[in-house]
């Protein structure tokens, strides 16, 4: 029976890890009968194109993707999800120890301050909120549309939200919403924080290039930066950084 290997996605990476089972010599979707799936949430309204077969939406908790990897007669699961996707990380653990089907987790490494960077390193978006009348009253918020409610109290300050779907309530008053998507350059950030007078940016630990040219001009311009902390991986669970460790963990390396 040929490999059907599952891409819970959402993620530059896992569109990567797609491209690169597609594309290997060893030929995942070149052999007839082999698949690749990767499954998004359903999140973004117009997802990229992907490599291989999407599936959208989710699949009812861990039992229910237990089901599904059954069902499907999946051989690998890979979760290259967000690292604050929390939720469907637990599950992908949960269900592959219930199903026995081998499992790989690829997370792209967390951010590292450097010199003259002006960090506030915080455990949730709540914290971030707690701590950001401190820091300055114009913020650019890049935390993504939906979490917009642990800012939605704060009415004396000026939001900047930047998101690539429009942001839903509840969100704070005094906001000014930009609609882009990534990836970002350092003169682009830097002229974007002079425009709209930032004097603080609030971010998510995300990692990767795509979006770390913000933290590079927030640096030169004496801007701090509320850094929201990962959520742990589930017990157990270990990380791999990037797709040639997922394919080496999978015999394909
Ligand atoms: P989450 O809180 O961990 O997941 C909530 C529920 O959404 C899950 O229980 C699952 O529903 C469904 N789900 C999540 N990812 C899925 C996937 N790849 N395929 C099928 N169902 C999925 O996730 P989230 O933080 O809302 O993120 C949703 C998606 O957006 C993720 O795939 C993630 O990679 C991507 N993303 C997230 C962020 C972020 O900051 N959180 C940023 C960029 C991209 P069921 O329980 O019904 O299966």
């Amino acid at each position: 029976m040929s490999p059907h290997v599952l891409i819970l996605g959402g993620t530059a990476e896992a569109r990567a890890l797609a491209a690169a089972l597609c594309t290997r010599p060893a030929a995942l979707c070149t052999r007839p009968g082999v698949r690749v799936t990767t499954s998004l949430a359903g999140r973004v309204a117009k997802p990229g194109a992907l490599d291989g077969d999407v599936r959208v939406g989710g699949f009812g908790g861990a039992s229910g993707l237990a089901d599904w990897l059954r069902a499907e007669r999946v051989d690998a699961l890979v979760d290259a999800t967000h690292p604050f996707a929390e939720s469907i990380t637990a599950n992908a653990a949960r269900a592959a120890a219930e199903t026995g089907v081998p499992a790989v987790v690829l997370r792209r490494p967390g951010w590292r301050p450097g010199p003259g960077d002006r960090w506030h390193s915080v455990p949730s978006l709540d914290a971030a909120a707690d701590l950001l009348p401190r820091l300055g009253h114009r913020v650019l918020l890049t935390t993504g549309r939906l979490g917009l409610a642990s800012f939605a109290h704060l009415s004396s300050l000026h939001f900047v939200v930047r998101s690539v779907d429009p942001p839903e309530p509840p969100m704070p008053p005094d906001i000014q919403v930009l609609l882009a998507r990534g990836p970002f350059t350092v003169p682009g950030e830097t002229a974007l924080l002079r425009e709209h007078r930032v004097d603080v940016l609030v971010t998510k630990d995300s990692g990767g290039a795509a979006t770390a040219a913000k933290l590079t001009a927030a640096r030169a311009l004496g801007v701090p930066v509320v850094v929201v902390r990962r959520p742990p991986l589930p017990d157990g669970v270990t990380a791999v950084p990037d797709v040639e460790g997922v394919l080496e963990r999978l015999g394909l390396g």
